[in-house]
């Protein structure tokens, strides 16, 4: 017998038609590549995200087709988001952070027929336009007045073309089950893949991500992504916003801690989310100014590990809860958070501290595992450490394409798993840490050390501004750790001070062998530490002999 409840289609058309009927008059705030802040509001989006579907329909633009953006967080890009994937093709979102070269091997890739881009960007399409003759159009974010020319190539002003679509589009009802968004992963070993989001992914990911043991948004809340809409569609928040009714700002090219700063203040931020290096900046800024938050209740920190020591100084210094929170391209991104549990509730606060510095526990909609070198489930007692692998209705079955064949993993019974890549803990309470990437844990004589775990505690301390560890072959042990480090400026740190800081806090065989001062530490595309860059700039590096 069936259910005899009404069959809607998990549409995210539908989430920006709840939005506009039922909290129309809630206000999107952006900073705009033109230098002003722009107000508009949920309803005003849904206007001008028909027009844009309207406009692309009569360009010919059909149903999986692949829209490229190249853009800040901000409405325009967010119209993008809801206009192109409400009408069945696909918003598929660039790093502009990666080589040119990177990106037009993307673009041509995922097939991008038309590109939208900030004047920010001007030179990435300049470098790249002649090598992606499958783009039709050239699509410039900006006011009709400022619009851009690059010889050679025919730019399409948004506005304009915006113009040339009506408000009378009506979302189709489509199969949830059709693509709605593309991201590329950051490909560091090989050439990057494509994650196909679905709607019905999409949505769901959605409610998960907002629930209270989540991120908890509600319609009391100001959001601010500082996550890129490039990164992973902004964590989902462009999605979980106006599924609930928050207010949404969006900082456009501006990230430093100053521009932050002034917008979470005059906007009464109450929640944001990012990755840890653009929260150093924010806390370097706040902290040498003498300043407070008035309104920020908590932030999301992820995309690699949050050390312990700035969730501290967010909570200590400036009352801010940060909610630690791990996830991947594959996974949509959000798997698990950490907050505390009702058992919890009691207990002193450093053992509080030491759950809330876990990558946290899984919404309903994903599970997890941690397994042996040999697939053998390993047991979930907060030590055993074992390659992590997930499952969940948004989580990938399979890249665009079919690159790299089938990514699953699979146990007797049929049942699919992907391979997370990460090396992790479980505890008998389901809270899951990460130790590592399986690429970055460092093998001394047979056993691991995390190197997450050596960072964090270096970064605690004063007289550091960064750190990462990386293995360096050793003749006994294989791979020993080497600290690299970047001074707190004004200070004079030394080796023989972080290496002492470490004891009592580690067992001693992890301590690192040597550690070496370098002005700056590669990051990523998404402000992620570049451990391959730095494996190749300590090549030629010898440890000292003991
Ligand atoms: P990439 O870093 O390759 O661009 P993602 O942005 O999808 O791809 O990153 C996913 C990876 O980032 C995870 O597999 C994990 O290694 C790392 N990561 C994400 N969040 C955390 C976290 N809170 N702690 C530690 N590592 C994290």
């Amino acid at each position: 017998m069936q259910g005899l409840m009404m069959d809607m289609p998990l549409l995210v058309s539908s989430i920006l038609e709840h939005a506009t009927r039922h909290h129309g008059s809630v206000e999107i705030v952006s900073r705009r590549v033109e230098g002003d802040l722009h107000r508009y509001t949920y309803a005003d989006l849904n206007q001008r995200a028909r027009r844009l579907a309207s406009a692309f329909t009569r360009l010919g633009v059909g149903v999986g087709d692949r829209i490229g953006t190249l853009a800040w967080n901000g409405y325009r890009h967010l119209e993008i988001y809801y206009g192109v994937g409400g009408m069945g093709a696909v918003v598929h979102t660039i790093n502009p952070r990666l080589h040119p070269e990177q990106i037009a091997w993307i673009v041509n890739h995922a097939g991008d027929t038309h590109l939208a881009f900030d004047i920010s960007f001007l030179p990435i399409i300049q470098a790249i336009a002649p090598r992606c003759p499958g783009v039709q159009s050239w699509i410039a974010l900006v006011d009709a007045e400022r619009q851009p020319t690059i010889p050679g190539v025919d730019l399409v002003n948004y506005e304009e073309f915006l113009a040339t679509g009506t408000t009378d589009f009506h979302w189709p009802e489509l199969d949830e089950r059709t693509a709605v968004g593309l991201c590329y992963t950051s490909g560091t070993t090989g050439n990057p893949k494509g994650v196909m989001y679905a709607h019905r992914s999409t949505v769901l990911h959605a409610y998960a991500a907002a629930l209270p043991d989540s991120i908890g948004a509600s319609a009391r809340d100001t959001v601010l992504p500082v996550v890129p809409m490039f990164h992973v569609n902004a964590w989902g928040l462009p999605y979980l916003c106006p599924l609930v009714g928050a207010r949404l700002v969006f900082p456009g090219p501006s990230l430093d801690g100053k521009s932050l700063y002034e917008l979470f203040e005059a906007e009464r931020v109450t929640f944001s989310a990012g990755v840890p290096t653009i929260w150093q900046g924010l806390l370097a800024h706040v902290r040498s100014n003498g300043l407070k938050f008035s309104t920020l209740q908590r932030t999301l920190i992820g995309g690699s590990a949050c050390p312990p020591s700035m969730i501290d100084a967010f909570r200590d210094e400036f009352g801010v809860d940060v909610i630690h929170g791990w996830g991947m391209t594959e996974l949509s991104p959000l798997g698990t958070l950490s907050r505390l549990q009702f058992k919890h509730l009691d207990l002193d606060p450093a053992a509080q501290r030491r759950i809330l510095a876990k990558q946290g526990h899984v919404i309903f909609g994903i599970d997890l595992k941690i397994v042996s070198d040999e697939g053998q489930e390993l047991p979930w007692d907060g030590t055993t450490q074992g390659e992590l692998l997930a499952r969940g209705p948004w989580v990938i079955r399979e890249y665009f394409r079919g690159e790299g064949g089938d990514p699953l993993v699979y146990d007797a019974d049929g049942t699919g798993w992907f391979p997370t890549g990460d090396v992790a803990t479980i505890d008998p309470d389901g809270y899951m840490q990460i130790t590592d990437r399986s690429k970055d844990v460092i093998k001394s004589g047979g056993e691991w050390i995390s190197t997450i775990d050596l960072e964090n505690l270096a970064v605690a301390h004063p007289g550091v501004a960064q750190a990462a560890v990386i293995g360096v072959a050793h003749p006994k042990w294989d791979e020993r750790p080497l600290l690299i480090v970047v001074r707190a400026p004004g200070t004079e740190v030394t080796r023989e001070e972080l290496l002492a800081y470490y004891e009592g806090k580690i067992a001693s065989w992890w301590t690192p062998n040597d550690v070496q001062f370098v002005d700056a530490i590669p990051l990523g595309a998404t402000g992620k530490i570049l451990k391959t860059k730095l494996r190749e700039q300590f090549r030629d590096y010898v440890l000292p002999s003991e």
